[in-house]
């Protein structure tokens, strides 16, 4: 199968790696010029936990895939939420009518800006607990293990979906198919609407904030706002459920001494962040359907202020 991926980053990188080592064509499509150069001149670098893998990937910027690539069956996006709209406008002209595109981003409102450009039967969403990062330009770091889940928005794209499966499968990826993919993206968005936003604000790690008093109360707070709003949008999330999850996270021995991404990108990187589409999302969506979502509201302002505080590009 020849796939591209959309946005190359740490988690393009991993998912692109393990997919070309499973013997599939694989393109990458990234915006980053010392990226693209990095892996034009040695390779895209993989560091595995037992091994460190160099692979000599294609690389194109959205404005030159369009030259010459119009067969691929299959666009994996990966960019960052904000990067979306402007990535597949731009490599509109390699999405043809056979061409799926399987939308991997964490955060909310992606079914909106993929139906610009895809049908809606071409078009596959999931979540994942795989997790990548970056060393540097062309230099992924990938510990750990995970699963991916995935569905097609529509019963017409199910074969092909399958077929990913399969591809995904052999590439060690260990794929399954949702039947409530929409339930699994509110579920992980809980997650991330409450750890990454506390944690960057309150500067600590996931332990860290599990250990203040007043945790429990704040994701009790945020999930019931995240569960009003799901269910304004048909999805009738488990609070218990989703406030476990979180919990689930504090534990030093998993993840509890981890900084979520947010943390990492904001606070270390000074590079803006997803938070419209987490906590905005449901601010924003609150609005459409007259759903206050104050914690949301405050939250997702609190970080664009420290965006603007750190410049953060
Ligand atoms: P990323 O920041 O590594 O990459 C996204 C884009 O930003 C890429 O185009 C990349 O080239 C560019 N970029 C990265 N570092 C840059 C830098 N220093 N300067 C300029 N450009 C840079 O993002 P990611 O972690 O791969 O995340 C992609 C999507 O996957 C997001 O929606 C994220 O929430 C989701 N996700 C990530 C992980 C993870 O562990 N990384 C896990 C699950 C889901």
């Amino acid at each position: 199968m020849k796939i591209a991926i959309a946005g190359a980053g740490a988690m393009g990188s991993r998912i692109g790696l393990m997919l070309h080592q499973a013997g599939n064509e694989v393109v990458l499509i990234d915006r980053w010029p010392e990226h693209i150069q990095a892996i034009r001149e040695k390779g895209l670098i993989g560091e595995f936990e037992d091994q460190t893998i160099t692979a000599k990937l294609p690389i194109y910027s959205p404005e030159e895939i369009v030259e010459g690539h119009t067969n691929v069956d299959l666009v994996i996006a990966l960019t960052k939420s904000m990067q979306l709209e402007a990535m597949f406008k731009d490599i509109n002209a390699i999405i043809g009518k056979d061409t799926f595109v399987f939308c991997l981003l964490n955060g909310l409102g992606h079914e909106e800006t993929l139906s610009k450009f895809v049908a809606k039967q071409n078009i596959i969403f999931g979540t994942t607990t795989w997790t990548a990062g970056l060393a540097g330009p062309g230099h992924a770091k990938l510990v750990g293990t995970g699963s991916i889940e995935m569905e097609n928005l529509a019963p017409e794209g199910k074969d092909f979906t399958l077929k990913v499966i399969d591809i995904f499968k052999q590439a060690g990826l260990n794929p399954i198919y949702s039947d409530n993919v929409r339930y699994s993206i509110w579920k992980k968005a809980c997650i991330n609407g409450t750890l990454n936003g506390l944690c960057t604000i309150l500067d600590c790690n996931i332990a860290e904030f599990g250990s203040m008093s007043m945790a429990r109360t704040l994701i009790e707070t945020i999930i019931g706002e995240f569960a009003v709003v799901a269910k304004a949008e048909g999805i009738e999330l488990d609070q218990a459920q989703a406030i476990e999850a979180v919990e689930a996270t504090y534990d030093v021995k998993t993840q509890g001494l981890h900084y979520p991404s947010m943390y990492q990108d904001l606070i270390r990187n000074h590079r803006k962040t997803e938070i419209d589409y987490i906590n905005g999302a449901v601010w924003q969506k609150g609005q459409k359907y007259q759903i206050q979502t104050p914690y949301c509201a405050f939250l997702t302002q609190l970080v664009h202020g420290k965006e603007e505080l750190l410049n953060a590009k």
